[in-house]
């Protein structure tokens, strides 16, 4: 018999991880703690190996991915549960079905939590809804992603020691971002102070509602700022032409070492990749030791995916 997800365990009392948006900023910090005692351990750590003995992990993913899928398969390997990897085509008609059909046939191999990645926004929530174990967002549409915002903040803690009272200057497309959505929250949650810089084509029209500051002009919005974080230019999701050309876009919205040099000395880069180099950022700045922390956000991707499927499989009871 799996467990049935307990909703009462005091250390993360959800039975499902959908978004940043339903996490206290308690909850978020613990998350954050617990992560950074994984990337402190050896990856072959035998406690941790037994973590989650005798629990099954099903990726579903209906997206493309390399970065999270691996990641999360890693991170589910290395607390010693059986991992089930599916990269699932989506079908161009009848999506809503398919998801679910899908999502029921899967669930009655009964697994204990299930990562589901989704190109529609609210799928992975409408799935959550059907099985009978737990359910990790891992992007659903232009929604959220929030394994990525924690895995950016456990990044910045780690560097910079905190994340309350930073500036994040979030840059490019916001619109179709998910990344942006599930940052915007944490990092406000967190006391950070949040702006977000793109043309006016790539802004969601209520996007001062999530507590942002709004720029158009990178000069300006880059000012000061102690973290500098770039999106990629989301074509799979755009129908029609939102900027006049990729090689305009970068003139005005890519980052190089002119625009990088107007924020704070230090100030670190990142991005959620993959990367268009060229585009959102210059292939020189982004491969900077000194100020690029990229490979680390993906380094820390995993310990933050460990602590998400710990936390979560704490909540579940009964028999393996
Ligand atoms: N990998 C991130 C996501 O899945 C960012 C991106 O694709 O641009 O949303």
């Amino acid at each position: 018999m799996i467990g049935s997800p307990n909703a009462a365990n005091a250390f993360f009392p959800h039975r499902h991880l959908l978004g940043i948006e339903a996490l206290s900023a308690a909850e978020i910090e613990r998350l954050l703690d617990l992560a950074d005692s994984y990337a402190n351990l050896p990856k072959d750590d035998e406690r941790a190996r037994k973590l989650l003995r005798g629990r099954t992990v099903m990726n579903l993913f209906f997206e493309t991915s390399t970065r999270t899928s691996t990641s999360f398969e890693l991170a589910a390997k290395r607390l010693g549960a059986d991992v089930i990897a599916m990269s699932v085509g989506t079908s161009s008609i009848k999506k809503g079905e398919t998801l679910l059909d899908t999502a029921m046939t899967l669930n009655a191999m009964k697994p204990d939590v299930m990562v589901v990645r989704h190109n529609e926004s609210g799928a992975v929530n409408l799935l959550s809804q059907k099985v009978d174990g737990s359910v990790i967002n891992a992007g659903d549409g232009r929604h959220e992603h929030p394994t990525q915002a924690l895995l950016d903040a456990l990044t910045i803690r780690r560097r910079l020691g905190k994340l309350n009272g930073l500036l994040v200057a979030i840059c490019g497309d916001i619109l179709h971002s998910r990344v942006a959505r599930s940052n915007i929250q944490l990092l406000t949650k967190m006391g950070a102070w949040v702006r977000v810089i793109a043309p006016l084509t790539l802004l969601p029209s209520n996007i001062d509602r999530m507590g942002v500051e709004v720029f158009t002009d990178m000069k300006k919005g880059l000012k000061d700022v102690d973290i500098v974080m770039m999106l990629r230019l989301q074509l799979e999701r755009m129908q029609g032409a939102y900027v006049p050309s990729t090689r305009e876009y970068f003139r005005f919205y890519g980052l190089d070492y002119a625009k990088l040099a107007l924020a704070k000395p230090d100030a670190l880069i990142m991005h959620p990749g993959p990367m268009n180099r060229g585009v959102e950022i210059d292939s020189e700045v982004a491969d900077d030791i000194n100020r690029s922390v990229i490979r680390e956000q993906v380094e820390m991707g995993v310990a933050v995916r460990m602590a998400c499927l710990d936390a979560l499989t704490r909540n579940l009871t009964g028999n393996q």
